[in-house]
């Protein structure tokens, strides 16, 4: 006989997690599959370990940046397997306060992976269960592409397990994932080469945010190759190569790191078995409130494609919950307007549209603002990164529809200015709010002169 519940999620990691800790709040009987360890990529091989990584990052750049500042650290030899181990002990910490959060909240947790055998069961190790309602939350996995010798690659799983630091890395891709691993490697010494298909890396960023990492990126010494697109890689004499479609190849790697994109995770979920209906690419079809088109099964987080990102995940699982059982049976999740961060060296942060998305909504009423500087974190250091920032406002009323930041420090700026925009908030309304001196956030509110004001064409040069 199998065992029923009130909801199932498939998968334990920041959609998962959420939905079933929300649901078992709200005091109903809620099973959640995984075959463990507890959270997913964010806190397995994503967010969390590559926050560590990046901190590591930080701190050895602040130990060669110090001299200018009088303070007489040495930069030295640095211990990678330390550095991973520390990174991995903290992981499993979060793991262990998972399972235990889990127990606590009276949640079944379900060792294994899950299919659906029809539209309310689920097999678990040759187990069958019952659900009211199911929760696909099976997230992503790193794509590696076909071509001859892609294994040769390691994707960002791959990267998470390295036991030595690599010395010569080839990272394949400039999206968020490449330029973070770039920033990492480089920082704590590696030799840094990133090939990217397009013309600029992180290239759905605003462009003054991408050409500026950009420019920052080959600074600090990360060889860039834009437009190159890989054909194939080559186990040569002298390491790894990567072979363009056209032109010279890039030899002598000893690491080469996939970072191409990421595919849901919706192979063997038994989907056809419940007529759960997916894009060709495998993204299962949600509506606005999670519900594919199978009634009381739904999908949350990565696997249902939009905004792949960890707080995404957990407010759309938690608001799930709440609609399914918590008497608000209108909520969702607002996917407008999501704060983002890269953490890339120096960090980008964005929330709203691009300039060049913000003109094909309001047309010639936008007014544009920029500024950037050192910050004085560098104040003392023959060079340091710029910081660059932008907003980008709409209509008569310069309401701030974007705003795209570059540079030390911005990664805890934006949050706030999120809330800002998200309300509605109006240049002038920034413009009224009291600096805070000295910081880097305070430009955002002393911004002067608009770059671009409304009906200006952004083509035209000065004079013109
Ligand atoms: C390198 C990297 C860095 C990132 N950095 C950030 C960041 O800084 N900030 C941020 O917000 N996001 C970041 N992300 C993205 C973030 O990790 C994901 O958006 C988030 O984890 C998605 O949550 P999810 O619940 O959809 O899936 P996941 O967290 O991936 O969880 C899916 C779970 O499902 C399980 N599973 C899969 N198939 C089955 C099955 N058949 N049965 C049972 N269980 C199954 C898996 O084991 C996994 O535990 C990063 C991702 C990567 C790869």
């Amino acid at each position: 006989m199998s065992q029923h519940f009130d909801l199932i999620a498939i998968g334990g990691g920041s959609g998962g997690l959420a939905v079933a800790e929300r649901a078992a709040q709200l005091g109903r009987r809620v099973a959640l599959i995984d075959p463990g360890p507890l959270g997913g990529t964010c806190v397995n091989q994503g967010c969390v370990p590559k926050k560590v990584m990046w901190y590591a990052a930080n701190l050895a750049q602040a130990v060669r940046d110090g001299g200018g500042f009088g303070v007489g650290a040495q930069p030295g030899a640095f211990d990678w397997p330390a550095l991973v181990a520390g990174r991995n002990r903290f992981v499993e910490r979060i793991n262990n306060y998972w399972d235990g959060y889990v127990k606590h909240e009276g949640i079944t947790h379900l060792r294994g992976l899950g299919h659906l055998v029809d539209d309310r069961t689920l097999e678990v190790d040759g187990n069958r269960y019952t659900a009211d309602h199911i929760v696909i939350a099976t997230g992503s996995r790193p794509l590696v592409p076909r071509m001859p010798g892609a294994e040769l690659g390691i994707t960002s799983d791959g990267f998470f397990a390295l036991k030595e630091q690599p010395r010569r890395v080839a990272i394949i891709g400039g999206g968020y994932v490449g330029v973070e691993l770039a920033g990492v490697l480089r920082a704590l010494g590696s030799e840094v080469t990133v090939v990217a298909l397009e013309d600029r890396v992180l290239w759905l960023f605003d462009p003054m945010v991408s050409e500026t990492l950009g420019q920052t990126m080959e600074q600090e010494g990360v060889r860039l190759h834009l437009e190159f697109a890989v054909a194939a890689l080559e186990q040569r004499d002298d390491g790894l190569a990567l072979v363009p479609r056209t032109g010279e190849p890039l030899t002598g790697f000893d690491t080469v790191i996939w970072a191409v994109g990421r595919a849901p995770n919706s192979a063997g979920l038994g989907l056809d078995a419940a007529k759960v209906e997916t894009q060709p690419n495998g993204i299962i079809k949600v509506d606005a409130y999670q519900n594919t088109n199978v009634p009381g099964i739904y999908a949350i987080g990565d696997i249902a494609g939009r905004e792949p990102l960890t707080p995404v995940a957990v407010a759309a699982g938690r608001r799930l919950a709440r609609r399914l059982f918590g008497d608000e049976p209108n909520l969702k999740l607002d996917y407008e307007n999501v704060p983002t961060v890269v953490f890339s060296h120096p960090p980008v942060g964005r929330v709203g549209l691009t300039e060049p998305e913000a003109r094909a909504r309001y047309g010639d009423t936008l007014t544009v603002y920029e500024t950037r500087f050192t910050p004085m974190r560098y104040a003392l250091n023959a060079h340091g990164p710029e910081t660059a920032m932008k907003l980008v406002c709409a209509g008569p009323e310069e309401r701030v529809v974007g705003i795209h930041l570059i540079g030390d420090g911005v990664d805890e700026m934006l949050q706030g200015f999120a809330v800002a925009l998200k309300m509605g908030a109006t240049k002038a309304d920034l413009d009224d709010t009291v600096a805070i001196h000295p910081t880097s956030a305070e430009e955002l509110v002393t911004l002067k002169v608009p770059v671009r004001r409304p009906g200006e064409n952004p083509g035209a040069a000065p004079g013109e």
